[in-house]
């Protein structure tokens, strides 16, 4: 089962909700780890059990950074927002960093995890 992140910042969380509306057939054979707000947001849209770490601000996106580290983790889909100032940007970029120290699958915004969830449906055959 491909281990998948979701992780949305605000002005990107109602495209999230489309994103897994969409494509809930795929993900609910993933498992999901999410940040704690876009976690609740998954939940409510599609009725799946999520893994929720903290809200991003607050610790989150170390959380799924260290799931990287430790070997937890396939895939990742952050739906990034360029154009906002966030408060807790050094852990998004550190976040950013481990998936390429480890060579995970990244995608940050709707095109590209698009091809990404695409890529999972294949392998799910
Ligand atoms: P959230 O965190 O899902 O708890 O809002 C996401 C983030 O801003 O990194």
């Amino acid at each position: 089962m491909i281990k998948l992140a979701l992780v949305a910042h605000d002005a990107r969380k109602p495209e999230m909700a489309e994103f897994v509306k969409r494509y809930r057939s795929t993900l609910e054979k993933c498992e999901i780890t999410a940040t704690g707000t876009t976690g609740k947001i998954v939940e409510e849209v599609t009725g799946l059990k999520v893994k929720r770490v903290q809200s991003g601000p607050l610790g989150g996106d170390q959380q799924i950074g260290s799931l990287i580290a430790c070997n937890n983790l396939d895939m990742v889909i952050f739906l990034r927002d360029p154009l906002t100032a966030q408060p807790h940007e050094p852990d998004i970029t550190a976040l950013l960093r481990l998936c390429d120290v480890h060579n995970i699958p990244l995608a940050t915004n709707w095109n590209s995890a698009e091809i990404l969830i695409e890529h999972i449906a294949r392998l799910q055959g």
